[in-house]
């Protein structure tokens, strides 16, 4: 059976040629060029000979040459393996090897940088395709081709015919915990996902996605490309963050969803409340990636009062999302909402036995269904740690109350154990979060010679706001349990993030660590 995503494009060219789909800068491609760029893309791909399922690396932000790469590689049968571009060459050589790839697709900007991953990587003879000037010369200038060449090539007109179940994209995940993972995701389940999460909150040709999430990672591919792709909305694209200027692209484009993290939804709030800007269009926020603090989504619906913003939860392993509220109706506070059609979710025990429902039963969250993801690429013995009888463990832990709405309480990694006691941080940020003059923060365990570990917090302050370290924990202190209140309380100027925008706890504890050793050699 033929079934390749890249059709989804196809058939909206066959529907709506003149149709409007990427608007990047001053320019607009419709539905129709689109479809003939990537067509030409394809047929360039297709005459090189690639076996079907071979990988290429397509290392560029969100523009049109990264929608033109990543369906051109789908519809020649190719399996798109999105990087990061600021991923330094050893953490490209890392995933190019690791993906196995027969390409990469970088920009002119970036072609140092990939040369010396090539070398790295141990693949001198990998062919680098790039986007605009070639930014760096190479000896092997055969190996060197412009992006031009490709869309001067002869179009593919039949997408390739896959089958549903074969590898559409490797996606890492974000990286938050550890070294990021190769997820193999298929045809079918990325077109499931987007599908059923999609009409969950009722995307149409008429609504205008921000498409401000990266691609490389596959909130922003699955969520915001592929669901633009299938319903035909025009997506506006955002190369990179940067919240005042989202904004006035949000208003120029009267953008009516909004895909996004919590650290996207908070700046950008914050830049229209010190603008002034309303965006009287925007309908909808979904947020996912990581908690949403309960203060920062009542500042967002406050600021944009025509929006509702809802959560959702998923993971690179899930091909984006495993639960989302519906509407404002349907949400409960503090809730990612429920599975969407086609996955099933469980709140197991250490033993793997289910809890049922109830705020005190706290367990791992597992999920089974179409979009549990194929593997971890060429990595069974890691998969097969995470999958289970085709339930996939997430490493959250979360409840489930009377009336089925799912809650996250936090990453099992990121509990804080203080002498016997845990303590999930996400309780105590929430908190913090209320604090008038906190504008992002993050609680993590600090190790602890008579504890075993110590809570402890690093929070940004709002922009002209004042608190010092002590106002700020006695405020936690009035609000929880006496060993919940982080006893030291850091005052930074911005949290460490990943280029998704998650903030990266593992950074804050190694800072702590190193802040700790530095103060241990001087005394
Ligand atoms: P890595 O696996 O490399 O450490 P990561 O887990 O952040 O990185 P992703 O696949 O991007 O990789 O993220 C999935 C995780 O994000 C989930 O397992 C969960 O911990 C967190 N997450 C997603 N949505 C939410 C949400 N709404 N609330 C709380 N946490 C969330």
């Amino acid at each position: 059976m033929s079934f390749n995503l890249a059709t989804m494009l196809v058939e909206s060219r066959i529907a709506r040629p003149q149709a409007p789909l990427l608007y990047c800068g001053d320019t607009t491609l419709t539905n129709e060029e689109v479809d003939r760029a990537s067509a030409r893309v394809a047929g360039w791909l297709a005459a090189q000979g690639f076996e079907r399922g071979s990988r290429v690396a397509v290392q560029l932000p969100n523009g049109p040459e990264f929608v033109h790469s990543y369906l051109g590689a789908l519809r020649a049968g190719l399996v798109t393996v999105p990087l990061n571009p600021l991923l330094r060459p050893g953490e490209v050589a890392h995933q190019l090897s690791d993906s196995g790839a027969s390409l990469l697709i970088t920009s002119g900007d970036g072609l140092e940088g990939a040369l010396a991953a090539r070398v790295e990587a141990g693949l001198p003879q990998l062919p680098i395709v790039y986007v605009g000037a070639a930014g760096a010369a190479d000896e092997n200038a055969e190996r060197l081709v412009a992006f031009d060449e490709l869309l001067a090539g002869e179009p593919l007109e039949r997408p390739e015919p896959t089958a549903p179940q074969d590898t559409a994209v490797i996606i890492y995940t974000s990286g938050t915990t550890g070294r990021p993972k190769g997820a193999e995701l298929t045809h079918f389940q990325l077109y499931m996902n987007c599908t059923i999460a999609g009409e969950r909150v009722g995307i149409g040709p008429d609504d205008v996605i921000l498409g401000a999430l990266p691609f490389f990672h596959v909130f922003g591919l699955s969520s915001v490309l592929n669901t633009a792709l299938r319903f035909g909305s025009p997506v506006v694209l955002i190369p990179r963050f940067e919240p005042s200027a989202v904004l006035a692209e949000a208003a120029r484009h009267a953008v009516s969803v909004f895909f996004g993290v919590p650290t996207m939804f908070i700046a950008v709030r914050q830049a229209a409340a010190a603008e002034r800007i309303d965006l009287p269009t925007l309908r909808c926020g979904i947020s996912g990636g990581a908690p949403m603090p309960g203060r920062s989504l009542e500042d967002f619906e406050g600021q944009f009062p025509a929006a509702v913003l809802l959560e959702g939860y998923g993971s690179t392993e899930s091909a984006s999302v495993v639960t989302a509220s519906r509407s404002r109706q349907d949400r409960r506070a503090g809730s990612i909402g429920k599975p969407i059609w086609g996955v099933e979710v469980r709140i197991v025990d250490e033993s793997g036995e289910e809890l049922p429902a109830g705020a005190a039963n706290v367990g791992e969250l597992h999920f089974r269904g179409h979009n549990v993801m194929k593997g971890y690429f060429r990595q069974p013995e890691k998969t097969a740690e995470v999958i289970r009888d085709g339930w996939f463990g997430t490493g959250d832990l979360g409840y489930r109350d009377e009336d089925g709405y799912l809650f996250i309480v936090d990453r099992k990694k990121d509990l804080v154990i203080r002498g016997g006691y845990n303590i999930y941080p996400r309780e105590v940020e929430e908190v913090l979060y209320a604090h008038p003059a906190v504008l992002e923060a993050a609680v993590f365990g600090e190790p602890d010679e008579r504890l075993g570990e110590e809570v402890v917090a690093a929070v940004a302050l709002r922009p002209g706001a004042q608190a010092t370290p002590d106002e700020i924990r006695e405020f936690v202190k009035d609000s929880v349990a006496a060993y919940k209140y982080p006893r030291r309380v850091h005052i930074v100027e911005s949290l460490p993030k990943s280029p998704n925008g998650k903030i990266l706890k593992r950074v804050l504890r190694q800072a702590a660590a190193d802040g700790a050793a530095a103060h241990a050699a001087r005394t």
